[in-house]
């Protein structure tokens, strides 16, 4: 376990390396953020910022020097820069695998299905001919995704069964892709996990999430999650940690059909949005259970004491606020963003109720 004075370098410095230089501050932990804005979220409460590009190696190679440990908030940094700028005394974690395998949805697909977890059926796209020819293997309504750098339902078209589809892919900007076919679902949820660098594996309580826009609105928890979902989400989450020797803080998004059965979506290898309730209603949240796993100390206990329900706050929303400041058994969290663009987190709340 690092020493309590360490120093955590964080690649990214938008609001969850913000939460997260919070929860190491809490333990005692210098933080380094990098991140192309100096007036970052993060940069308010980091101990220090280096403003360079993510794929910038001298930038790169200062963070690892001066860091114990580095780690990131979102999973499309370049890896093959980081992965030189990576020393022995100064790990990677998550381990650049994870980068690897959620940075590219075929690649993502592919290891889930190699390893045994089902996922929507999907035809890798990359030249628009061989649309035509993946929606009759597929046989269904489809949605067609970039392979890589989508987030928040950005970079996505639906495509009927029996199209048109043209224009699909150019609106796209004709970049390879990846042909999904629709899962009828009931409704999604999630899991936040961490493993620890010993290999424990501790999962928070799943949350069922609600989308509009492709951004999350609200995650509720337990929501609709009966044991029986619950008890399939963990075993399919704690498989993909220990498949990908993974170390750190995890989001797996699920489909859950109207059979009971499970799918999973994507992975996301950082601190997750569906997680962001586990400040509120666990003891230990999972910004601290993401700084224990990486700093090698032992995972804190994920149960919960409360239901929660948590929403963000988008753009205008952040209007919101004096009356949510009134709310008992409310709890809010603002990422000091000066801006209130048109669907830009602002920041989220917590609503508990107390059980048992
Ligand atoms: P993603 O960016 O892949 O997480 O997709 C954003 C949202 O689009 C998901 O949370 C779902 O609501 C919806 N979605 C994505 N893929 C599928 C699919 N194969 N079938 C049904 N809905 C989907």
């Amino acid at each position: 376990m690092l020493a309590s004075d360490s120093t955590i370098g964080i690649l990214g410095g938008g609001q969850l390396a913000r939460m997260l230089a919070m929860a190491a501050a809490r333990l005692g932990y210098r933080t380094i953020v990098l991140d192309p804005d100096a007036a970052c979220p993060a940069a308010q409460v980091a101990n220090d910022c280096i403003v360079a590009a993510y794929d910038d190696a001298a930038a790169l190679a200062a963070l690892f020097a001066r860091a114990d440990v580095v780690t990131y908030e979102f999973e499309n940094v370049p890896v093959e820069p980081v992965r030189a700028a990576a020393r022995a005394d100064a790990p990677l974690y998550p381990p650049a695998e994870a980068l690897e395998v959620a940075q590219d949805r075929v690649v993502e697909k592919a290891f889930l299905n190699g390893i045994g977890v089902e996922t929507a059926l999907w035809r890798a796209v990359d030249r628009v001919e061989e649309i035509g020819h993946a929606l009759v293997d597929l046989d269904g309504d489809c949605i067609l995704k970039t392979r890589r750098f989508g987030y928040d339902g950005k970079g996505q078209a639906t495509i009927r069964r029996e199209g048109p589809f043209e224009g699909a892919f150019e609106s796209l900007g004709s970049v390879p892709s990846i042909l999904e076919k629709k899962v009828p679902f009931a409704f999604e949820c999630s899991v936040v996990a961490a493993r620890g660098t010993d290999g424990t594996v501790r999962c928070f309580d799943p949350a069922e999430n609600m989308h509009s826009l492709g951004i999350l609105r609200r995650s509720c928890v337990p929501g609709r999650i009966d044991a029986d979902t619950r008890r399939q989400v963990f075993s399919v989450t704690t498989t993909i940690l220990e498949r990908l020797a993974y170390v750190g803080v995890v989001g797996v998004e699920f489909f859950v059909l109207e059979t009971g059965a499970v799918i999973v979506n994507e992975i996301a290898p950082r601190v997750h949005n569906s997680g962001h309730w586990t400040e509120a209603a666990c003891a230990v949240s999972q910004f601290e259970q993401h700084v224990r796993a990486v700093v090698g100390a032992p995972l804190g206990d994920p149960r919960r004491h409360s239901d929660a329900s948590m929403e963000n706050l988008i753009g205008s929303e952040i209007s919101r606020v004096q009356a949510l400041l009134s709310e008992p058994e409310t709890v809010l969290h603002l990422y000091g963003k000066a801006e209130a663009r048109p669907g830009r987190k602002m920041g989220h709340f917590t609503r508990l109720s107390r059980h048992g």
